[in-house]
Order: structure tokens, then sequence, then C-alpha cells
């Protein structure tokens, strides 16, 4: 990977890219909202101001009959030219047919206006428009009819007022309720200059809110990723085994990743102990019957023609026994092996245990007979438990037999079975030596022997309780051992009855 790539995909960019980014994204969006609602306030304002004032000039136009004749109201001409300079702006005054009496500006005067909000203010609806282009706000306020009646009572009396020579306030009275429109225009240019000065020193604080995340942003991230750089920097180190462990600092997490790495490279190291060892284990185990029958072929062949027969046949008997010995070692060393593959293939079928048992044990009645001990089998009920009858043969037939071998001439070997609804139970008692305290916990290793040289000499490899053990807990079993010295061994062996697929091995079918 390039250097800007791992750059790109590491986490400290993230971190810094997230603080950044979350210090900026707030900071922005405050001052666009600031911006936006000074803007807005000041226009409501000025909304509200114009209106008041457009309501008090517009009673003054109605009660003085400013729309029939604008010359003659002077102070209202004069009121609104000075209102119209303090709003850098413009009035007009419409009537009611939309024609312009007054524009202080002149532009206007004599034409017809038909903009939407004139024509709803002639309705009575006071309403504003910004002019964003024209940086204006125009408010349109209707002129107020203050003659106006409304009932038909009031309408008569009107009429007879007529009749008495007011002929003039009955005209206005049928005109209706509003008598024009009074169009404000007042300049909002300070709005605008107000905006972009605060927006100016909007991008400044933003600026400054820039790089202050950026050092916020470089710090965090460089100080988030420390830990996990240690660690990363570490691992090679302990790889070549210039260092032993990973040190537990930093925050929970990498507190954590480091004790499980430790952990982890204990167990690894365990594994690969014990397996030197069981590889110097085995090629002892192997050469020891190649030495022997080196030194009796040797010594045969030192004597050349002198060697007597009973000689040759004595010798080449001790050959033979220490090939069985290489061949019972070799395929110990495969049935254990196989078991201890992983991911190993069980032939799981309903067996009746009754049965196996009892073949089991007719096969290693010879030897028990040689020994000159009792081999007795009790099975409480019938018993099917799902097994692999190889497998399951093999571990129990492993401990059958060292009751008979490690016991005395009388002795005797005690097998029962049982079941419950749940599991299937053997017992295998013997009245044999017993296996002294310290070497319990050691009877399961591989080539464990309590006592090297008598073991070897009843023909044991010190495999066979590794390979029972491994057979049982491939079947979810457990195995316990019990021993006095001198008083004999009890092997308890326990099976579920139903054989329960693991969900690893299930996938992979
Ligand atoms: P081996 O092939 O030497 O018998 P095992 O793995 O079967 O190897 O047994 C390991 C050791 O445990 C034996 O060497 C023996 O010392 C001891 N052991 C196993 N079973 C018994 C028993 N029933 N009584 C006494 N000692 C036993």
């Amino acid at each position: 990977m390039n250097k800007f790539k791992r750059f790109f995909t590491g986490m400290r960019f993230l971190v810094f890219l997230v603080t950044f980014l979350a210090a900026l994204i707030p900071a922005g969006l405050l001052s666009y909202s600031f911006l936006r609602l000074y803007e807005s306030k000041q226009i409501s304002t000025d909304y509200s101001q114009i209106t008041s004032q457009s309501k008090l000039l517009a009673n003054q136009i109605a009660s003085t009959g400013y729309i029939d004749d604008p010359s003659q109201v002077d102070f209202l001409n004069a009121e609104m030219t000075a209102l119209a300079n303090a709003y850098s702006g413009r009035i007009m005054v419409i009537d009611s047919s939309l024609h312009v009496v007054k524009d202080t500006y002149g532009a206007e005067e004599g034409r017809t206006i038909v903009w939407t909000n004139a024509v709803r203010a002639a309705r009575g609806e006071t309403s504003y428009t910004v002019d964003r282009k024209d940086h204006a706000i125009i408010v349109a306020a209707p002129i107020p009819n203050l003659t106006y009646v409304k009932d038909n009572s009031q309408k008569t009396a009107a009429s007879t007022d007529t009749a008495n020579g007011s002929g003039e306030e009955s005209s206005q009275a049928d005109i209706g309720p509003y008598l024009g429109v009074l169009l404000t225009v007042k300049s909002t240019e300070y709005i605008s200059q107000n905006f972009s000065f605060y927006q100016d020193s909007t991008w400044e604080g933003l600026l400054l809110t820039l790089i202050f995340a950026g050092f916020l942003a470089f710090f965090f991230s460089r100080f988030l990723s420390a830990p996990l750089q240690k660690i990363i920097g570490r691992i090679p180190k302990i790889q070549d085994d210039s260092e032993d462990s990973l040190p537990v600092k930093g925050y929970r997490e990498t507190r954590e990743i480091a004790v499980e790495f430790n952990d982890f490279k204990q167990k690894m190291q365990t594994i690969d102990s014990s397996r030197s060892e069981f590889v110097s284990n085995v090629s002892h185990e192997l050469k020891t019957p190649l030495a022997s029958i080196k030194v009796l072929a040797d010594s045969i062949n030192s004597m050349g023609d002198q060697a007597p027969i009973e000689m040759y046949r004595e010798f080449m008997g001790d050959i033979t026994h220490e090939i069985d010995r290489e061949t019972s070692i070799i395929n110990d060393l495969l049935s254990l092996v196989k078991m201890d593959k992983s991911g190993v293939s069980l032939e799981i079928k309903s067996m009746n245990l009754n049965d196996l048992m009892e073949s089991l044990l007719r096969r290693l009645r010879p030897l028990a007979e040689k020994q000159g001990v009792e081999l007795v089998m009790e099975s409480f009920r019938p018993v099917v438990c799902d097994v692999d009858e190889v497998k399951f043969t093999l571990a129990i037939m492993n401990l059958v037999e060292n009751g008979i071998k490690y016991n005395h001439e009388g002795g005797w070997v005690h097998v029962t079975l049982n079941s419950d609804y749940e599991y299937c139970y053997i017992k295998v008692k013997d009245s044999g030596m017993g296996i002294p305290e310290d070497s319990i916990d050691h009877i399961f290793e591989r080539f464990y022997r309590v006592d090297k040289s008598h073991s070897r000499e009843i023909g044991g490899t010190g495999l066979g309780l590794a390979i029972t053990w491994n057979a049982i807990k491939l079947h979810h079993g457990e195995i316990k051992v019990s021993s006095i010295l001198g008083e004999g061994t009890t092997f308890d062996v326990r099976v579920p009855l139903k054989y329960i697929q693991e969900e690893n091995q299930e996938e992979k079918k």
C-alpha cells in the first residue's frame, strides 16, 4: 500500500476528518442562521414601523380629502416628502381606481398601477414585498373611507344628509370602505450593508474556527491513535523475540487488545513448546527400538560364523519384539494424529453398547487370562448410544487393557455399563497397582508413564490414555479417574446418548 493510501485509509485520518467536520459544520450552520435571522428580524422591524406610520398617514389622507385634490393639502405633501427622504425611498398615494394621485418621485403620477400588493390593499389588505434586487421593502396599506356606512338605516340617514347639501361626503360613502392605497417604499440598503459587514466578520470567525478545528483534529487524532501505533510498532519486535509482551497501557480498548494479544502469545508459546516436546518424545520413542535392533544385529554380525544357532534365534526373537513395539508406537501415533486433526470426521452410528462392550472384552480375555486377571462385565440395562464404533472401542479398550496390564496375578477388572435418559456411563475398575497422586494429573498427557521401564516392559507406549481422552472428547463426553496407590484405579466415562453435531461441523458439510 503506498504512503498516501495508507494515510487516507487509516484511523488517524478518519478521526481527524470527523473532529474537523464536527467543529466546522455547526460553526458554519450557526453563522448562516445568524445572518438569515438578522436579515429577517430587520425586515420585520421595518415592516411594523412602516405599517404603523402608513396607518397614521392613511388616516390623515382620508380625513383631509387629499385624494380628491392633493395640491390643497400642503402639510401632507411636505410630510410625505420628509418621510420618503427619511426612508431613502418613495411614497405613492393611489385612488380606488388605482390611479396614482401622488408619487414623491413624481414619475408615476397620473398612471394606473396594477401591482398585486396595491390591488390587495385596495380591498383592505396590508401586505409587503421585499425587492432583493433593488434592496427595498414595499408596504401597501389601504386608505380607509371614514364616512363609509354599513347598514341601510344609516344609508337612509346618509341620503337625508345629501338632501341637506353634503353631497361630497355622500359620494365618498358610495365609493366603498377604502378610498385608495398608500404605497411606501423603504430602502433596505443599510440592511445589506450591515449584512455584508456581519458576513465578513462571520467569515473571519469561520476561518479562525477552521484553523482551531484543524489543530484540535490533528492533536486529537494523534492522541487517539498513539496507543494503537505503539502496539503496531511493538508487534514486529515481539515476533522477532526482541521483546516479550505488549505493555498494558493507554485507554481501555488498547489495554484489552494488549491483554488479549499477550494471552494469545502465551498460548501459542505453550502450543509451540508442547509441539517440540512431542516431536522430541516421538523421535526418542521411535529411536529406542531401532537402537536395540541395531545393537542386536551388530552383536550377531560381530560374531560372524561363530554365533551359535540358539543365539541367532534368541536375538531374532528380540528383534521381532522391537519391531512389534515400533509398529505399535507408530499405530498409536497415527490414531492420535487422526483424532487430533481439527475437523476430524466421526462416523457416528446408533450402537448397542452392550454388544459392543461384550465383543471388546472378548478380544481382551486372552490377555487377562495370560496375566491371571479376572475380567467381569456387568450391564444394568440395554444401552443404545450414538458413537463412532472404531474410536469409541479404542478408547474403552485402552482403559480395560491398562486395568489388566497394571494389575497383579489374581487381580480383577470390573467393567460396568449403565445409562439414564441423557448419558451412558462406563466404569472400568481394577484391583491393580494404582497411580500415585502426583501423577494423576499427567496420565492423559502424550508419552507420560508413571514408571517408564515397567510400562515399556509390558509393552506400553504412553499414548493409550491420550488416545482415550481425545476419543471421548470427540464424543462430547467426560472422563474422570480416581486411584489409591496399591489398591486400584477407577476410570469413569460419561458420553451423551444422542450425539450433538457441532455448528461449525454442520456448516462444513
Ligand atoms: P501406556 O501405553 O504406557 O499404558 P497410557 O497412556 O495408557 O500409556 O497410560 C499412561 C500411564 O498411566 C501408564 O504408563 C501407567 O503408568 C499409568 N496407568 C494407566 N492406567 C493405569 C491403571 N489402570 N493402573 C495403574 N496405572 C495406570
